[in-house]
């Protein structure tokens, strides 16, 4: 009986892009059986070397988990839909309520509200619990620009803000909260103004740091809800970790191309989001939206989202998305939704925790620290982009290989032939193994990983450019496009 899978983006690559296919069998262990004989290079990203099931990938059948069933047993019907969801680089009380009591608002703040004033969800009682309310926004780029615009609007009276990076030319395409102008400034400078200038009734602490194990237990402890828009997992275990030692709610929001996911964490009441993906993906498997891309709209829509559910637990109405994932996908503007468990197991929920402190997250996830850059070259793994300069000019015989994605090639390219790297195991034979071959993506990163398949695979002349063709724009030839 044919099966719908569906396929997640950082898996799509594997299966001609395609987004469902449809495989046979009756239990859920034959339909992924044979999906990885179809798509092999799907196999490692389910299954762990001993056969076991990868933990940053959860198995749906409809919009239920089945990982508290028997995985490979648990039966399936034609018109049943199994959704492989791995994790992607956010009415209840929130104890503003005995300070909303206390707090009043001006005439000027009772124009500036009317339209929420008379809606009885909200009304005088819940503008005030509004105004009393303390939320920390972790990341002030997409998620953080709706997010932090709209929970200005709306006048939530205390906004905290972490960031430590500077407004770059290619924010600018989704990051609303800053403008041209603000090329160069602080975000967080600019995101104050922008908020102030929405709203002025309301405080804005500004954070200039990166949040780290050894500062967020203090930075949280202030707030009565904690925004995660960050981009990089070692954050998302540390904000989700913080929470929950700290009893707070976490509202949890990703992108990734048009893909995004929302949540909201409160392990007083649900799943954490250890519960949900107890370890990250190693890394470099899922990429980064620096290296993804994201359609510039789509952290609108999902930073929108968070915001809806901050005003909702600030104002204990409706239901929020406590037990739920939100999928969209923008592509096919299609939002599923899927069931959460606790997991009793959980290391930091769960009913015995291993975890009672906050840990290095960056280890955590895998992450070796770059090394520092007075470190030397190795000069034969590595090469530099002054390097290639002088040896191409010398004349010398190198094959340069483009490992990045067709549309990153148009963007600007060198020349070189193109094979991406996610198609680099089933081409390397077109490669001459005798020559000298000097490997580059657009940063370094890809290309590394590239150039040690290629030696593991009896190329005994390969290097990987160092920085890539971005550090080749810079230094070498500013003429040429940057992205
Ligand atoms: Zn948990």
């Amino acid at each position: 009986m044919a099966i719908k899978i569906f396929i997640p983006t950082p898996l799509r690559p594997f299966t001609d892009r395609q987004d469902t296919v449809e495989v046979d069998g009756s239990t859920v262990g034959e339909v992924l059986g044979n999906l990885t004989a179809r798509y092999g290079q799907i196999k490692q990203h389910l299954y762990a070397e001993d056969g076991s099931f990868r933990s940053y990938v959860n198995i749906y059948v409809n919009d239920e988990d089945i990982r508290y069933l028997e995985k490979d047993k648990t039966a399936v019907r034609g018109t049943d839909t199994v959704s492989i969801i791995p994790s992607i680089a956010g009415g209840v009380d929130v104890d503003v309520q005995d300070v909303a009591s206390e707090v009043q608002l001006s005439n000027d703040e009772v124009l500036r509200y009317s339209r929420h004033l008379i809606i009885p969800e909200v009304g005088m009682e819940g503008q005030k619990k509004l105004k009393a309310g303390k939320v920390l926004m972790i990341g002030a780029g997409g998620l953080g620009s709706p997010l932090g615009m709209y929970l200005a609007a709306a006048g939530v009276g205390k906004l905290g803000i972490v960031d430590f990076d500077v407004v770059d030319k290619t924010n600018l395409q989704r990051q609303i909260m800053h403008s041209t102008v603000d090329i160069g400034r602080s975000k967080l400078d600019s995101a104050r103004e922008t908020l102030e200038g929405i709203n002025p009734h309301i405080v804005i602490e500004t954070y200039e740091t990166r949040l780290l194990s050894e500062n967020a237990l203090d930075l949280f402890a202030g707030y009565d809800v904690i925004v995660d828009g960050t981009d990089n997992f070692p954050t998302r275990y540390l904000v989700n970790d913080a929470c929950v030692l700290l009893g707070k709610p976490n509202v949890y929001g990703s992108i990734l191309r048009f893909d995004g996911q929302v949540s909201v964490f409160d392990a007083k009441r649900g799943p954490c989001y250890r519960c949900l993906y107890p370890a990250p993906p190693p890394p470099g498997l899922v990429p980064s939206c620096a290296e993804g891309g994201v359609l510039g709209v789509l952290p609108g829509i999902i930073g929108t989202l968070q915001a809806l559910e901050v005003i909702k637990l600030l104002l204990g109405e409706g239901e929020p998305l406590i037990g739920r994932l939100v999928l969209f996908d923008a592509l096919k503007f299609k939002f599923r939704e899927m069931k959460l468990r606790k997991d009793p197991d959980c290391p930091i929920c769960g009913d015995d925790p291993s975890i009672h402190a906050l840990i290095d997250y960056e280890q955590f996830c895998g992450i070796v620290k770059p090394a520092p850059a007075s470190e030397k070259v190795d000069e034969n793994t590595e090469i530099t982009v002054e390097q290639l300069k002088l040896r191409l000019d010398r004349g010398d015989d190198l094959f340069i290989l483009d490992v990045r994605e067709p549309r990153e090639y148009e963007i600007v390219n060198l020349g070189a032939p193109l094979i991406p790297l996610s198609e680099l195991a089933k081409r390397y034979g077109e490669l001459d193994p005798s020559k000298e071959i000097v490997v580059h993506c657009k940063m370094g990163g890809r290309s590394a990983k590239a150039a040690t398949f290629l030696r593991q695979h009896g190329f005994k002349k390969v290097k990987n450019l160092l920085g890539g063709i971005d550090a080749w724009v810079e230094k070498v030839d500013p003429g040429l496009p940057r992205y």
